[in-house]
Order: structure tokens, then C-alpha cells, then sequence
């Protein structure tokens, strides 16, 4: 038990801590961050720690970039706040949905929120909604997959497929299911190819599809590359076999961009990166480089058109957000992609990632490290005993370990179970990916 400060008691005594062990962090007392640049954060004591997780996968833009702070402030004094209910409007709305589609040019609408997990759901009942709109009620199940993420509320815990999400919370609700991850190395078969895994993988989807009755089967969700679930990159090949039996089916694939959009995998989208076919997307997170809470559901045509129709025969669309579209944070976004083209952010994170990719393999004959994996700047290493696929006795013990040796060696990272997750802000340089990598053989070796 450590002897807290001052500002330790306060937070503990006043603050419920999401993704927090409550009982421990009252014997540890909290980590308190006060400021950041750059890559860098500083706590209440003043050491500084390079945030190898950008936040939660979220300021691409690093801590501190003034042109960001400016176009807040500069909204603010202009309107503070407006909404988009009931035909109203506001430009730095429209405007930062024309950057959205000029990005995504099979997209057709957007529709904001001010969070991944808002923005899942919303997908769910718009999916719903437009199935009523075409006449199909009966289509409304959804397909995710173990080991996916995509937030926390309601429905979206219940799409992510990680049992502490469920647990205790008497979560999923009826008519979500999850099918195979495509996690090759933990999941492959002796013998089997990664083309003959994701082959399997579709295989796995179609039974599902057949098994709950293909006219009960509206969406199927995924991450191109999942985050939360320990940054599991699928197999060449994957999102190809799994978009045809979508099509087969007439099932609606809903790309959650949340981690991967906005150049994080070394282009605009990770569907780009990994060829999945999307009919909407969920963008959240580097929309405004963390800078405002945002988020939003971009849709193609026939989804859009399913739901403009539907007014003329039910009337109003029932769905929005009192803070979905805020002025400053459409200001923020609008300004973070503008800043995101300037800089050429694609072609920073398309340049970096050898480089970070080749940092990361340093460590592939580690005995603690079991799998290293890696794509545009984000990677993770995955921790086993042995070096195999066999999973710790007490899953999460050494990777918190490792996380905490990090800590104390200048380096945020965060532990998904035995998986140590990096996001870096996108903007690193060479330097600080060394400076990042710097602390990690003797971090290893002490968890070791
Ligand atoms: N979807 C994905 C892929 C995510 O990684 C996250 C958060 O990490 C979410 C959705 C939920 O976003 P939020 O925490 O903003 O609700």
C-alpha cells in the first residue's frame, strides 16, 4: 500500500475509475497526469512519459498541438453549442461530413455522436430501422466476433465479444452473436495456411448465418483490425471470403473505424488497408485526435435512402444526440483532418512503420514473447510462457507486470491480458520510436 498524496485521496474518495480494479487503486492511489506535448505526458510529479497508446488509441496528434486548440477556442467564441434536430444546422457540421465523404466516397450520409460506443449502437438501430424501411422485419440479428470491441453501452458491450464485458453485467442481449476470430497464430490449425484459415473463417460465418435462418440475419460488425481484443491483424484474404457470404446473404457489413480510421494502418481506413467491403462506418477517436468528444455513423446509399423514405410514411427520424454534431468538436475534426492532409499523416505512418515494425521484431526471440504483430503504427507483442500459443496459468498477470516496468522506465503502454498493445501518436519521429523501444529488452527481462 502506497502513501497517498493529497490529490490521490481526492481522487479516490471522489471518482469511480472506469476500467479500474476499485479496490486496488485505492491501495495504489491513482496515476495523475497533468499535461502533455508532443508524444509526451507529465504527471503531478513532473516526470515526463512517452504515451505509446496515444491516450486510448485516440490523439494521433500527440498532446499540445496548437492549430487544434485554436480552432476550438475560435468556435467557441463563434457558438459554443447547436444541434441538428429538427433541420437545423451548423457549418462546421456540414463541413466536416464533406471531409468525411471526400475520404469515404462510398459513403452517402453521416449522422454524429460523441462516442464509439454511441456510434455502435446507433448503427445497430439504424440497421433495424432500415430493414422496417424495406420491409424485412424479421432481419434484425447481428453477427460480431469473439474477441472484438466495440464499446460499452447496452448494445455495444454486447457486440464486443470479451467475457469481462459481459460478466456480472447480464450481458449480451438476445439477437447478438459471435462468430470465429481471425487470430491465425492462437487459431490455426496444424498444418492449415493462413488462406485455408480464412477460408475457415468464412466457413464459420456462413454456418452461423444458416444456423439462426438467413432472413433473421441483418448486419455483421468488425474492426479491420482489433484493437481492444489484443490487436489481432486477420490473414490476407479474410475480409474478402467474409464480405462474399455477406452479399450472399444480403447482410450489411458495418466497418467499426474506431481505432483504425484516419490513417492509423498507413491509409485513410483500415478497410482500405485490409479490403473490407464496408455499407457504414463507425469513426471515432483520431475524427478529432481526442482533442473533443466525437463520433459518427457514415452510411451508404441504399441505408440513407431506406431511412429518407421511411419519413414520408412514419415521419420524423427518432434518433439523436443532444451533443451528436457539437459545434467545437465538428470544428476540431474539421481542423484534425485538414491538419492530417497538411501533414501528410498517411504517408508519416506509411514511412514510420518499417521502422516501428522492425522495432517490434527485435523482440520476437524473447522467451516471454510469443507473437509479434504489426501494421501501419499499431503492434502488439503477444506474452506466453513458453513461447507458444499456450496462455499463462493467470491471464493478465505478466503483461500488467510488464506494463508497470514500463511505467517506471518513461513508457505508457497498456496490457490487453498478455498482449502489450502500441498505438503511438502518429505524428513520432524516428527518434522517439527509438526512445520508445529504448527501455523494452530490460523491461522484458525484469518480467521475465
Ligand atoms: N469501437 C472500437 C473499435 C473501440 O476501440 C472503442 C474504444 O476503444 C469503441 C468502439 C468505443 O468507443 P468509446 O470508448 O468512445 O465509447
Amino acid at each position: 500500500m502506497n502513501q497517498l498524496t493529497n490529490t490521490q485521496t481526492r481522487d479516490v474518495e471522489a471518482l469511480l475509475h472506469p476500467y479500474t480494479n476499485a479496490r486496488q487503486v485505492r491501495l495504489d492511489g491513482a496515476h495523475v497526469i497533468e499535461r502533455g506535448e508532443g508524444v509526451r505526458v507529465f504527471d503531478q510529479a513532473g516526470k515526463g512519459y512517452i504515451e505509446g497508446m496515444a491516450g486510448l488509441w485516440c490523439c494521433g496528434l500527440g498532446f499540445g498541438d496548437a492549430e487544434v486548440a485554436d480552432a476550438a477556442r475560435e468556435q467557441y467564441g463563434k457558438l459554443p453549442y447547436y444541434h441538428l434536430f429538427g433541420g437545423r444546422s451548423h457549418e462546421p457540421a456540414i463541413e466536416l461530413a464533406e471531409k468525411i465523404k471526400d475520404l469515404a466516397p462510398d459513403m452517402a450520409r453521416v449522422i454524429y455522436q460523441s462516442s464509439g460506443s454511441e456510434a455502435n449502437d446507433t448503427q445497430i438501430k439504424l440497421v433495424w430501422y432500415m430493414n422496417n424501411a424495406l420491409g424485412r422485419p424479421e432481419k434484425k440479428k447481428i453477427i460480431s466476433r469473439k474477441k472484438a470491441y466495440h464499446g460499452v453501452t447496452i448494445v455495444s458491450a454486447s457486440l464486443t465479444g470479451l467475457p469481462y464485458n459481459h460478466r456480472d453485467f447480464d450481458l449480451p442481449v438476445d439477437g447478438i452473436k459471435h462468430t470465429s476470430t481471425p487470430h491465425f497464430w492462437r487459431e490455426g490449425k496444424p498444418g492449415e495456411t493462413e488462406a485455408e484459415f480464412a477460408k475457415r473463417m468464412a466457413e464459420d460465418l456462413e454456418a452461423l448465418i444458416i444456423a439462426e435462418g438467413p432472413e433473421t440475419v441483418a448486419a455483421f460488425i468488425a474492426e479491420p483490425v482489433m484493437g481492444a481484443g489484443g490487436v489481432i491483424i486477420p490473414p490476407a484474404g479474410y475480409f474478402p471470403a467474409i464480405a462474399a457470404v455477406c452479399k450472399k446473404y444480403d447482410v450489411h457489413m458495418i466497418a467499426d473505424e474506431v481505432i483504425t480510421g484516419f490513417g492509423r494502418t498507413g491509409e485513410w481506413f483500415g478497410s482500405d488497408t485490409l479490403e473490407m467491403p464496408r455499407n457504414s462506418m463507425s469513426l471515432a477517436k483520431q475524427l478529432t485526435a481526442g482533442y473533443a468528444p466525437l463520433s459518427a455513423v457514415a452510411m451508404d446509399s441504399r441505408m440513407a435512402e431506406a431511412i429518407e423514405s421511411n419519413s414520408g410514411t412514419i415521419g420524423t427520424f427518432g434518433h439523436g444526440f443532444t451533443y451528436g454534431g457539437h459545434p467545437v468538436s465538428c470544428a476540431v475534426g474539421a481542423k484534425v483532418l485538414d491538419i492530417y492532409r497538411e501533414r501528410d499523416i498517411v504517408g508519416q505512418v506509411k514511412k514510420i512503420a518499417p521502422l516501428f515494425a522492425t522495432k517490434l521484431n527485435a523482440y520476437k526471440d524473447h522467451p516471454l514473447v510469443g507473437e509479434v504483430r504489426a501494421l501501419g503504427l499499431v503492434g502488439a507483442l503477444e506474452l506466453t510462457p513458453d513461447g507458444t500459443a499456450t496462455p499463462f496459468e493467470q491471464p493478465g498477470k505478466v503483461g500488467a507486470k510488464l506494463g508497470t516496468e514500463l511505467l517506471a522506465r518513461g513508457v505508457i503502454l497498456r496490457s490487453i491480458g498478455d498482449s502489450m498493445a502500441f498505438c503511438p501518436p502518429m505524428i513520432i519521429t524516428e527518434a522517439e520510436i527509438e526512445e520508445m523501444f529504448a527501455p523494452m529488452e530490460e523491461a522484458l527481462d525484469a518480467t521475465y
